[in-house]
């Protein structure tokens, strides 16, 4: 990767990465020359599918973008976005909800890094009401995850949380 041009971080734990992540990497795609998506650990989560899962799966849904990457991250995400040479932090609003803790994080991250800028990109309309969480709730009772899960994706959290992985009790 060149390191002309404008580049930017969409770090995140994607656990799993649903259809709401995937319309911020598309969108962010367009304003960015190359684009990096950071699979990252967050300490206060326990995550439910392995660092590498994440990657593989994430990297066959936007494998078409051909100027994005895939990478996993450990510790601050404002330091991999500095140790990638990005300019730039993706991150994504859902609702007021999400405003004060990414506001508190934006500027955190300003302070210990002030040559990155943060941009918002306010989530698909469709998307308002996606999060991780309640992909793993639906998947857990079965639902059809088809309209909230990147197709490349479904098996995996299938596998996981979907009667393949537990078989229902009946009665
Ligand atoms: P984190 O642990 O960093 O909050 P998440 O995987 O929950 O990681 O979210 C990564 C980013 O994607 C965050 O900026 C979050 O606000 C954003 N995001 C989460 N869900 C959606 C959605 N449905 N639409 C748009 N952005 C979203």
């Amino acid at each position: 990767m060149s390191v002309k041009g404008r580049r930017a971080v969409y770090p995140g734990s994607f656990d799993p990465f649903h259809r709401g992540h995937e319309n911020i990497v598309r969108r962010a795609a367009k304003l960015f020359d190359e684009l990096i998506v950071g699979v990252g650990f967050n300490p206060t989560k326990i995550p439910a599918f392995s660092m590498e899962e994440r990657l593989l799966a994430i990297r066959e849904t936007v494998q078409d973008l051909t100027h994005v990457q895939v990478m996993t991250f450990s510790g601050l995400a404002v330091n991999f976005v500095r140790g990638q040479k990005a300019q730039f932090m993706v991150r994504g609003i859902r609702a007021l909800s999400d405003m004060e803790y990414e506001a508190t994080m934006s500027l955190t991250n300003a302070t210990m890094a002030p040559e990155i800028e943060t941009v918002f990109l306010m989530a698909g309309k469709e998307y308002t009401n996606l999060s991780s969480t309640l992909i793993r709730q639906i998947a857990t009772h079965g639902g059809d995850l088809l309209p909230f899960v990147p197709t490349p994706i479904i098996s995996h959290v299938e596998r996981r949380f979907g009667k393949a992985a537990e078989p229902q009790e009946e009665g």
